[in-house]
């Protein structure tokens, strides 16, 4: 049993040499760091166990130079890919983007600000070749952010895990490696509200887990703020699962069943003791309550039909303004992947 499943890794292993790997880098704003970047990673990929590699950079509507040094970098480079955006639509979209052009036998999604080292991606790659399908980038720490953020960022997991369908792992985030048919999976949900922590959780595969120390920005700050982060978590809750419409109900048939025993209780001490006229704290708190309650369950519902609304419009992820990629350069791409490339 044992000897099969070492055959079968060094089967698996020997198809998957002599691949291309794509590598995903949503941008917005990083001018001051990119070429920095750019540079890491051209050097980390010359050690990868893969045959080939093609570079995706997804320029989020950038209002610095990033495009422009962007450019530079593909001017030079024919294995660099930039698409530009018409205006920022988000890194859910750009990543999206980054999927749906990739053509690698396996695609690595990176953030270009080096939080996420790549120096990593030969082991994440090596761990493709062992046959996982998606290798999750686990952070060992958070230097660089809030005790707040960290103990918000803790409470969310907690709470989805408690929530969710599938399991979502902890302290992981967008910086991981994707098979083909984990790729393709994934080009299958085309919902509008993408939650991609949830989205790469959901398809399933072989998953493994890589630690690693996460870096704090190499310039500048984040382009998150709380509040951000907050809308964040409630579409994430929203769009990952429909457990608080769940909760909801129960809470309102606890609630109900509650105001029942008390209106008995009521009731009773009426029959018994009379009408005095007492009670204020007791009835003020009570509308007060459900009156909240009330509010709460509406906003939720709303929630949930403002992403139906949002899903029925069918509205396109992002719009594509410009593809910059140096064509006249030999591609070493076989005839059938060249065809799909022309668009
Ligand atoms: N990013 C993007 N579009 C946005 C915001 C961010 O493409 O609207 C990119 C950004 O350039 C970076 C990555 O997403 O490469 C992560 O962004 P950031 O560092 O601000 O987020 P954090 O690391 O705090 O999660
Ligand atoms: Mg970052």
């Amino acid at each position: 049993m044992q000897k099969e499943t070492f055959e079968s890794i060094v089967q698996i292993r020997a198809v998957r040499q002599n691949k291309l790997l794509s590598v995903i880098v949503p941008v917005y704003n990083e001018a001051n760091g990119i070429s920095a970047f750019h540079e890491r990673l051209e050097a980390a990929l010359a050690k990868a166990p893969v045959n080939r590699t093609e570079l995706i950079y997804i320029n989020d509507g950038s209002k610095d130079s990033s495009l422009e040094l962007l450019k530079t970098i593909a001017d030079v480079n024919p294995s660099v890919q930039v698409i530009d955006f018409s205006r920022n639509f988000g890194k859910e979209a750009a990543m999206t983007a980054g999927i749906n052009k990739s053509h690698g036998d396996a695609a690595v999604i990176i953030d270009s600000d080096l939080q996420d080292p790549p120096e990593l991606i030969p082991e994440m790659v090596r761990q493709w070749q062992n046959g996982y399908d998606i290798i999750n980038m686990r952070r060992r720490s958070r230097l660089g952010e809030t005790i707040l953020k960290k103990k918000t960022a803790q409470m969310f997991y907690t709470f989805m895990r408690f929530l969710g369908p599938v399991k979502m792992p902890e302290n992981v985030g967008d910086f991981r490696l994707l098979s083909r048919r984990a790729i393709e999976a994934l080009k299958q949900m085309p919902e509008r509200n993408r939650f991609m922590k949830g989205m790469f959780a959901w398809i399933g595969f072989p998953v493994k887990e890589i630690l690693y120390q996460r870096d704090p920005r190499f310039a500048d700050k984040t382009k998150w703020n709380y509040w951000g982060l907050f809308n964040l978590a409630v579409e994430g809750i929203t769009s990952y699962t429909i457990a608080p419409l769940r909760i909801s109900t129960y809470l309102g048939l606890a609630v109900s069943l509650a105001t029942f025993s008390y209106g008995i209780f009521i009731l009773v001490c009426t029959i018994l003791y009379g009408d005095p006229v007492k009670g204020f704290p007791t009835l003020i708190i009570a509308i007060l309550f459900l009156g909240g309650l009330q509010l709460l369950a509406i906003g939720l519902v709303g929630e949930y039909l403002g992403r139906i609304f949002m899903e029925t419009k069918n509205r396109p992820l992002y719009i594509v303004k410009n593809h910059y990629q140096r064509i006249s350069a030999p591609l070493a791409i076989p005839e059938e992947k060249s065809k799909r490339n022309v668009q």
